[in-house]
């Protein structure tokens, strides 16, 4: 039975929510990878909350291959928590976050870990080309990474998502970061540090459907605009100093007009009530805008914990205060 040396080099953390179609495949694939590295592994499944066998699967594999850690998160909190529960357990010098679904193919790996060897402490993966998605998604992510790449206050690499090698000092730093509307990807960007990109295809799921419903793509795409760009609250000062010279002009040509019973007053007129319209519709998505920030504020200040845990395998070669540590890092 394959087992863990007490501190493993290389640790890989994989989000699972209803994956049971693919873990079979996955652990094929990434065992093959583990065979042929310079030095231990540890594979930290976390199940986020899953409603399928994904998670008796990876009890299942803890007992075959003690390699294998599970966290089992009491409910579904997101990927990027999910991603962040597996940081802050994770142990090896570094750490290679990827998907269950196969999308992130395994064997990249290689190329992530002769970069880190090269010196560069984050190795992301950066997509190509990616095959089997619809035109929709495809279409979203092209004007997403733009606009974010416009709108941040720091360069967040186009097209990567969170399969990457993180170094242990980015780990470690990630860990020291509380913020709970995490977009991964922008902080691992905003550390900085020597990063590199090496470049795939992504191919298609290996089974079952997406995870990242439409909702949750929305959700992270705001959170990740929000989190790193004021630039949506400046637009307030634009728009405010628009209407205001607007209006001057309006007030002027109001004035001048309207001892003229002439039609071109009567159009002004209509005009008029267009514009007082279109004043409503711009306070009303300013005050969207600033509630987006607002609320995000309310959410740090409550303090919860970002995740809950509610059963954990593997971790029996971990001192015990460094397991309460890990697991409750969360809460004190
Ligand atoms: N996932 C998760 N929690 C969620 C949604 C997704 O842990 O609430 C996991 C999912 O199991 C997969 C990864 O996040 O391992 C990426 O999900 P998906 O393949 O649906 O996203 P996409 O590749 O389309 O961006
Ligand atoms: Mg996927």
């Amino acid at each position: 039975m394959p087992t863990l040396g007490t501190t493993p080099k290389y640790s890989f953390i994989i989000p699972i929510y209803n994956e049971e179609e693919s873990i079979a495949e996955l652990y094929r694939r990434l065992t093959d990878v583990l065979e042929v590295l310079d030095g231990p592994s540890e594979i930290i499944l976390v199940n986020d909350g899953s409603r399928d066998s994904s998670l008796e699967m990876m009890r299942q594999l803890h007992h075959r291959d003690r390699r294998i850690v599970y966290l089992s998160l009491a409910r579904n909190f997101g990927h990027q928590i999910a991603v962040t529960a597996g940081l802050n357990f994770a142990r090896g010098e570094a750490v290679i976050i990827l998907d269950a679904d196969l999308q992130d193919p395994p064997e990249l790996v290689y190329s992530m870990i002769a970069e880190w060897q090269n010196g560069y402490q984050v190795v992301y993966a950066q997509r190509i080309q990616r095959h089997q998605e619809s035109w929709f998604k495809r279409l979203m992510a092209y004007v997403f990474y733009r606009v974010l790449d416009r709108l941040a206050n720091v360069r967040i690499p186009k097209d990567t998502g969170d399969f990457c090698l993180m170094d242990r000092v980015i780990v470690d730093l990630l860990n020291r970061m509380p913020e709970r509307s995490r977009y991964i990807r922008g902080l691992r960007a905003w550390l900085g540090f020597k990063q590199t990109a090496v470049r795939f295809e992504r191919p298609p799921r290996f089974a079952g459907e997406v995870k990242y419903t439409f909702k949750k793509s929305l959700a992270l795409a705001i959170n990740s605009l929000v989190a790193f760009s004021v630039l949506p609250l400046r637009l307030f000062n634009l728009s405010g100093f628009v209407c205001r010279e607007y209006g001057d002009c309006h007030g002027f040509f109001s004035a001048v007009l309207a001892d003229c019973q002439t039609r071109f007053a009567a159009d002004w007129a209509s005009d008029d009530h267009d514009c007082h319209l279109f004043l409503g519709r711009v306070q009303l998505v300013s005050i969207g805008i600033l509630g987006e920030y607002i609320g995000r504020i309310y959410e740090e200040v409550k303090g919860r914990p970002l995740y809950t845990l509610s059963e954990v395998g593997g971790l029996e070669n971990v001192a015990p205060q460094v397991q309460r540590r890990n697991a409750y890092s969360q809460i004190t």
